[in-house]
């Protein structure tokens, strides 16, 4: 809130004064170091957003040469370019149809035949190629982006399961919620209207929601998953073990399936931690009569293993990697996993 480079640095260094001397608490003196990044607007610019994130960069470059206070440089910030490229990129690419979901078969282990698909959203970049999700989330989910990315998901997953619903094959399909929209007042309308119009029986919509998702305000959450479980739509706690709620709490939750995440699950045969982390996670799960679902069974052995433990389904490159709709059917009519879907 000042108006020229001069003042900010004039601000910047009463700052910095007054933070330079030690801090005594509780009888302890405490040196506290600070770095300050300045973006300007219009210079560098104009929308609020961006202006914290330039911000934030110049902050780690004063952070790096140990300045006290920098200037955002686009010169030694070719990262943050590509970010804000990619953002406004990201922008268009709904109406570009740059967009598509993949669908990655769950398959339950005591019978062996799938039993639900993941949507997994990818973006088709027409210069850099494929766009992981891990990527693009993120920046979506800091300008907002991700309702409308959301709202197409969505879209999308109903449209298609009610089109496979039409050709005999009836599996629930699993799509990804972020925290900002679980809490979006417009979320259970939208899902609501959407299985409407398909006429798809909510049962054939799975919503997967983080750890994190659902303890960022566990109170709102509960109200939130409470009216989508009446409306029938199943509910699962996703990347289960990277955050720190308890099993317990989870449990007040209308959840009907927990998902361990695939970071446990893939190192579990080597690592004692991790494997004791999904034994545990099944044992406890089971008594409260949660169902237990494996990310990340890229192997027939882990297969094999997650069976001998009791988990309930397994995901995985082992039994299908993440494929478009058409290798889906595919993938129905001939990999052994396929079968009990129509
Ligand atoms: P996630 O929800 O944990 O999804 C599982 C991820 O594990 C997917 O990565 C999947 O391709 C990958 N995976 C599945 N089986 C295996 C395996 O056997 N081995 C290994 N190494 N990986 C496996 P993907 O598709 O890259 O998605 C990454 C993350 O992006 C997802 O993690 C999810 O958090 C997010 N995401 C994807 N689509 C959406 C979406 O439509 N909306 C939102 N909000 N997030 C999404
Ligand atoms: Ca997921
Ligand atoms: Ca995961």
């Amino acid at each position: 809130a000042v108006d020229s480079a001069d003042e900010a640095g004039v601000v910047a260094k009463k700052i910095l004064s007054e933070m330079n001397h030690p801090f005594v608490v509780n009888g302890h003196t405490f040196n506290i170091g600070i770095s300050i990044g300045i973006a300007l607007c219009p210079e560098h610019a104009t929308e609020g957003y961006t202006l914290m994130r330039l911000a934030d960069v110049a902050m780690y470059q004063a952070k790096t040469s140990q300045t006290g206070y920098t200037f955002y440089d686009h010169r030694q910030d070719s990262h943050s370019v590509e970010q804000l490229t990619l953002e406004s990129d990201l922008r268009t690419a709904i109406e570009n149809h740059e967009l598509e979901l993949l669908y990655q078969p769950q398959v339950d282990m005591a019978t062996g035949k799938v039993c639900g698909l993941e949507a997994l959203l990818r973006w088709q970049h027409p210069q850099r190629g494929m766009i992981s999700p891990e990527q693009f989330i993120p920046i979506a989910e800091q300008n907002g982006l991700i309702h409308a990315l959301t709202a197409w998901v969505t879209r999308q997953a109903v449209s298609q399961s009610a089109q496979w619903r039409h050709h005999g094959i009836r599996l629930p399909v699993a799509i990804n919620i972020s925290a900002k929209c679980l809490f979006d007042p417009q979320l259970t309308t939208s899902i609501r209207d959407q299985l409407e119009a398909h006429q798809l029986p909510a049962q054939y919509l799975a919503l997967e929601l983080t750890e994190s998702t659902v303890m960022a305000d566990p109170n709102r959450a509960l109200e939130i998953l409470t009216e989508l479980d009446e409306m029938g739509v199943r509910l699962a706690i996703d990347d289960f073990g990277t955050g720190y709620s308890s099993l317990l709490y989870l449990k007040r939750l209308p959840v009907d399936e927990i998902k361990i995440d695939k970071s446990f699950v893939l190192d579990m045969l080597d690592d004692r931690n991790d494997a004791s982390i999904v034994r545990s996670t099944i044992d406890l799960a089971h008594n409260m009569n949660l169902r237990v679902v494996a990310e990340g069974v890229e192997t027939e052995i882990l297969w094999h293993e997650l069976v001998a433990q009791g988990c309930d389904v397994g995901q995985g490159f082992y039994m299908g990697r993440p494929m478009r709709p058409a290798a889906v059917q595919d993938w129905l009519q001939r990999s052994p996993w396929g079968g009990s879907g129509s």
